[in-house]
């Protein structure tokens, strides 16, 4: 980000527009409310025409076929003659087409490497596989969601009557989810969601110890999900293999004894979880998932920006981030490949990107899929722009690996993990990835949160952290009236980041109990 002008930033309350880049020829009006036909700026731009908050004004006269242009990209192309002051809409501009997969640039514009940024530690709980949580979750594994509802209400018991007793353990939480049986389990690309299941149930957060609940006729039996050896404990006395709990055993007799069974194993890892404590350890251990849902077009301006701020500090201190939501970053594909760490990192991106243009080919959509009322309403026209304020949550560093759906995550620094930009099907497949900490941007405001990691939310604009001021962790909105810098917001992350992983503060989601589902990516056939 570069250029970044902001029109009469002493007096906020006067017409204020946001310029990202030298070679814009629109820029957003940052004032809350917009600003009605007729508003003069400092420069002397005057509006022809109301423009509502975050939306774009034509700086220039703009000609029909004109490239518009923001973050020094042609966004689009003018439908019609667009004077200076006009307002710049969905409506008037073309989209351009999508660039191809062939001669991108590869690993051209690698930065230099970032300083270290060394002393930084947080209080996490060690692993057996050396991985670290930042929570420590007793998690019950479903094969099947048919067995969802008794393990719903096994999973109330436990915590009423056990949790209590076990004070190092956070939560119990049953990992619903709607796979298991009714599916083309052989498909192909079955294996997205079958290895997604498994790896959430190494997810750091659980540690190490993952007991599962099976029905017993499903397709996809305990050892297809959890092939013996996947969560090797060295316990002293040897290894510890998952425990099954089958309701379908003829030892079940009534409703009651499968819920005894539920909660007996439950308590034996409660055991093994409350043993542990919360230790010392380098920032380094940190994996980071960042996205954002419900964008305006100040995402790309205020939140995504320090996003991107601390996920250079975080890549510097050694830590892990992963950066997804493929049908918002296609459009800036080329920034991608020139930035990989090595030609591979790029040839992998270009394959996940690929995949993901045939998967839209068979569904008969395209990228422009993408793009909601909302992001509309908050002045995105289009996917382009979207992506251009999207890309900027990845920082500046090189791109040291690529994380195919449901993989886990194998090389520290900065990542991309090919998820669907979906809020839920990404967050999913970021845990399933080794997610111990999630950070969340949002323009138009959604009450995101996970029972398994801490969801971190950022605000856009200071009007949405005031009306949600019990739902947003952090305010980047005062970035776009000048009362605070990128590099200001993004420290604030990266320290907030330090404290709710230590367990020292609780995010708002968590201290409501907000808790989406999982939602699964499933891209084989049901049955
Ligand atoms: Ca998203």
């Amino acid at each position: 980000m570069s250029d970044l002008s902001v029109q009469n930033v002493a007096a906020a309350p006067k017409p204020l527009y946001i310029r990202i880049h030298a070679n814009d020829n629109v820029a957003i009006v940052a004032n809350d409310g917009g600003q009605p036909a007729g508003t003069v700026f400092p420069c002397g731009l005057t509006l022809v025409e109301h423009v509502p908050q975050g939306h774009k004004v034509a700086l220039v006269d703009l000609k029909q076929g004109d490239a518009v242009t923001r973050y020094n990209v042609a966004i689009g192309y003018a439908l019609k003659d667009l004077p200076r002051g006009s307002w710049v809409n969905e409506r008037v501009i073309e989209m351009p087409v999508a660039p191809g997969l062939t001669d991108l640039p590869i690993s051209t514009r690698l930065p230099e490497p970032l300083p270290p940024l060394d002393g930084y530690t947080f209080e996490g709980f060690r692993n057996p596989d050396g991985s670290v949580g930042t929570r420590n979750i007793l998690a019950i594994t479903e094969t099947v969601q048919c067995v969802s509802g008794v393990v719903d209400f096994a999973v109330r018991r436990i915590k009423a009557e056990l949790l209590p007793k076990y004070p190092n353990v956070d939560d119990v939480v049953g990992l619903e989810h709607t796979y298991g049986c009714g599916v083309a389990i052989d498909a192909p690309d079955a294996i997205i969601p079958i290895r997604t299941l498994r790896n959430i149930a190494l997810n750091p957060n659980f540690g190490g110890t993952a007991m599962m609940v099976s029905l017993g006729c499903e397709k996809l039996q305990p050892d297809r999900l959890m092939p013996p050896g996947t969560i090797p404990i060295q316990t002293g006395a040897g290894e510890v293999q998952v425990g099954v709990v089958c309701l379908q055993d003829d030892k079940h007799v009534g409703f009651a004894s499968m819920i005894d069974s539920i909660v007996a194993m439950a308590e034996s890892h409660l055991k093994t979880l409350n043993a542990r404590k919360r230790e010392t350890v380098p920032v380094s251990e940190l994996v980071v998932g960042v996205q954002c849902g419900g964008s305006d077009a100040f995402s790309g301006v205020t939140a995504n920006p320090a996003v991107g701020f601390a996920t250079d500090l975080l890549v510097r201190a050694g830590a892990t981030v992963m950066f997804s939501e493929v049908t918002e970053v296609r459009d800036g594909i080329d920034q991608l490949t020139s930035r990989a760490a090595t030609p591979e990192v790029a040839e992998a991106m270009i394959r996940e990107m690929d995949w993901y243009d045939k998967y839209l080919d068979r569904g008969r959509a395209d990228r422009s899929a993408n793009t909601t009322p909302g992001n509309k309403k908050g002045g995105l026209s289009n996917i382009v722009e979207k992506a251009m304020g999207s890309i900027v949550k990845s920082g500046s560093a090189p791109i040291a690996g690529v994380v195919s759906p449901g993989e886990r995550v194998k090389t520290r620094g900065l990542n991309y993990t090919a998820t669907p930009a979906s809020d839920f099907i990404c967050g999913t497949l970021q845990m399933a990835a080794g997610m111990n900490l999630h950070v969340f941007t949002t323009g138009r405001g959604t009450p995101y949160g996970l029972a398994e990691v801490p969801v971190i939310k950022v605000a856009t604009r200071s009007d949405l952290a005031r009306r949600w001021h019990d739902l947003m962790d952090i305010n980047a909105g005062s970035i776009a009236t000048g009362d605070a810098t990128i590099e200001d917001v993004g420290w604030e992350l990266f320290n907030l980041m330090i404290e709710v992983a230590s367990g020292r503060k609780k995010t708002w989601a968590e201290h409501h109990g907000l808790q989406n589902s999982l939602a699964l990516f499933n891209p084989a056939p049901v049955t």
